[in-house]
């Protein structure tokens, strides 16, 4: 049979869906003819597919390595309602379930098996896929083989042993980690074999990204979660173990459905709190960084940062995590001076090397650069992946264009004032100081230090003291002045200064708006209260007229979900894998009236058809009275 009709008819019958994605055909048939090849799509991207269809077309067992338990069973959950033979085999197993997969994987009866890599590594694992017809290999989250990467994991490097020992065998390595050279290594460390490489677009035009100021972030998370995601589940991502105790607590008591997740819960609490966080709807989990790889729940619907990630590749990939069903979602970051300083020091005071330091210094500066522009957020994020963009009409800059102005004057001032009180008193001062002295205020330390004799006194009076502050944030981001954390937070001029001191610099700074929490209103944006997630992608994919039909599928949608909790439950699997919401939405907008007419809604396959199909008609039947 021709292999693309096949890929074809899996897609369809067992995955319900009408189409491939960008290159999941392409890839799928350079698998399915033996080739190895590395996939970089972004999360959401659809990875998956590529090498499950693969490993149902071929002969043999398809087996995935997948650093995550968590995510495992997920997924394994999720190919077992749509009807594929799959299972895992990992360390949260018994024994007697450990020995029933392993007479399943000899007997020829998987289509999938799912290892992690250490378990995978062992002699008595390598001995039974020895014994087994293979299909392909799939190692997921490939990146882990980078050592520059703060996702490494040693045993990723172990995994070229594969090459020796099932050479014949064909391998994928997937990743949504885009940058150049952790996709070298991914070849070289994998010894994958000639292998074809696919890059898809990292774009993700459904999320909307949205930096603001920090102003009172706590309060500005909740009215941005109370006004724009009531109800809905999201990420919260903090720095620290006790801002992410803090911020969860604080949620709760204001009524949000908000769990901890951090490295230094027992691990009893971290694994309950995953999943619930991915079986339940509407949760908000406050987290560090430590959470959130491998959570493949497609309906997260934010992604908030209260701190500054390090780089742009982790503000990707953190964000990433929101909206992987395609509908609309938001990437939502507050930052401010005090984020810029504490990374910095972090960096300053590791203990790494100083190539190591410098690398890490310059990718914060790229993730600060991103925070200050005042382009499009994702024109100037795609390029730092070396992908060209337009203006996407779907982010705060672009929404709502913020002003630039030319602050040489201010910063003038600024760095003047920050000169002359230190030469005048003989030591630094922090910045409140500085700006009351700018600003004319006579404060008990402005009279202690004589401060209002300077020639600085009160020469920046027309801006308030919001405005002084983002100068001096981006003074310091631009590395004109250093903020000294080891002594009061006392501010520096840098020798970067003396051009622009001298007229020979002109700074163009952002005008700070408040848009601390709220949305941006400007041409295009959408007023999600009201309407559903696929009018809305509708109208953003087709750019189509208003919407008029905005609460009419609303009852029926609600009751699918309702329906869906409830087999969720009787079969303890996470609600999405039953149908996702994008399906449900389907339903809920075409009413199918049979079971030929439900066989056309994406997301619905052969299996489960037969196994919900009249149970999801009779939903839509009692709606209808
Ligand atoms: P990734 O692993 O790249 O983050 P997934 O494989 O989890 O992404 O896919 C993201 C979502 O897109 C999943 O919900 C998946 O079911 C869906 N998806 C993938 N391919 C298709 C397709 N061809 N048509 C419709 N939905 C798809
Ligand atoms: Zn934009």
């Amino acid at each position: 049979m021709d292999v693309d009709d096949e890929a074809s008819r899996i897609l369809r019958e067992v995955f319900g869906y009408p189409q491939f994605r960008g290159e999941q055909r392409q890839i799928i048939s350079h698998l399915i003819a033996g080739g190895d090849a590395l996939v970089l799509m972004p999360t959401g991207g659809g990875k998956s597919l590529c090498y499950q269809i693969p490993a149902l077309a071929r002969a043999g067992m398809g087996v995935v390595v997948s650093p995550l338990i968590a995510l495992m069973q997920d997924q394994v959950a999720a190919l077992q309602e749509a009807g594929v033979r799959a299972a895992a085999l990992n360390s949260a197993m018994s024994w007697p379930e450990v020995l029933e997969t392993e007479r399943q994987a000899r007997a020829g009866e998987l289509e999938l098996l799912y290892v992690a890599p250490e378990r995978l590594l062992t002699e008595r694992c390598l001995s039974l896929l020895d014994r087994c017809a293979l299909a392909l290999f799939a190692i997921d989250e490939a990146h882990c083989v980078s050592q520059w990467g703060h996702d490494f994991r040693p045993e990723y490097l172990q995994l070229a042993v594969l090459a020796q020992r099932y050479g014949g065998v064909p391998r994928v390595a997937l990743t949504a980690t885009a940058d150049i050279a952790t996709r070298r290594e991914m070849i070289e460390r994998l010894r994958l074999r000639d292998p074809r490489v696919f890059i898809a677009s990292f774009d993700r035009p459904n999320i909307r990204y949205r930096i603001a100021e920090k102003d009172n972030p706590r309060r500005q998370l909740l009215r941005f979660i109370r006004e724009e995601h009531a109800g809905e589940s999201g990420i919260v991502y903090c720095l620290a173990r006790a801002s992410v105790e803090d911020t969860a607590d604080f949620l709760v008591r204001q009524g949000v459905d908000a769990l901890p997740y951090h490295a230094g819960l027992d691990s009893g609490t971290r694994e309950d709190n995953q999943r619930r966080f991915i079986r339940d709807d509407g949760i908000v989990m406050v987290a560090t960084i430590a959470f959130g790889m491998g959570i493949d729940k497609p309906d997260v619907r934010f992604v908030a940062h209260l701190d500054l990630p390090k780089s742009i590749e982790g503000y990707y990939q953190e964000t990433g995590r929101a909206g992987r069903d395609g509908l609309p979602a938001d990437a939502w970051m507050v930052y401010g001076l005090q984020d810029v300083v504490q990374q910095r020091r972090m960096i300053e005071q590791s203990e790494a090397s100083a190539d190591y330091k410098r690398v890490a210094g310059a990718k914060l500066d790229a993730l600060l650069g991103l925070c200050e522009t005042a382009q499009c957020r994702r024109v100037r994020l795609l390029d730092y992946f070396g992908e060209a963009a337009t203006p996407c009409g779907n982010c705060d800059n672009c929404l709502d264009r913020p002003e630039e102005w030319d602050g040489t004057v201010a910063a003038q001032k600024l760095l003047s004032c920050i000169a002359r009180c230190e030469s005048a008193t003989g030591f630094g001062f922090g910045a409140q100081h500085i700006i009351d002295i700018l600003r004319g205020n006579r404060t008990a330390k402005v009279e202690q230090f004589r401060h209002e004799g300077l020639s600085t006194f009160g020469i920046g009076a027309d801006l308030e003291v919001a405005q002084w502050r983002a100068v001096l944030r981006q003074l310091v981001m631009l590395r004109l002045v250093e903020v000294d954390t080891e002594r009061y937070s006392v501010l520096r001029l840098t020798a970067a200064c003396r051009e622009v001191l001298r007229g020979q610099r002109t700074i163009r700074l952002r005008r700070a708006i408040d848009r601390g929490a709220t949305r941006p209103a400007g041409r295009g944006a959408i007023d999600r209260t009201r309407v559903t997630g696929v009018q809305v992608a509708r109208v953003l994919s087709a750019g189509s007229a208003p919407l008029d039909d905005d609460d009419t599928h609303l009852p029926l949608f609600q009751a699918l979900r309702a329906w869906r909790l409830q087999v969720a439950r009787e079969h303890g699997v996470p609600a999405y894998t039953v149908f996702h919401d994008s399906t449900l939405e389907e339903i809920a907008r075409r009413r199918p009236g049979s079971t030929e007419e439900l066989r056309t809604v994406s997301g619905v396959g052969a299996v489960k058809l037969e196994r919900y199909g009249s149970a999801v008609l009779d939903v839509v039947q009692a709606a209808q009275h």
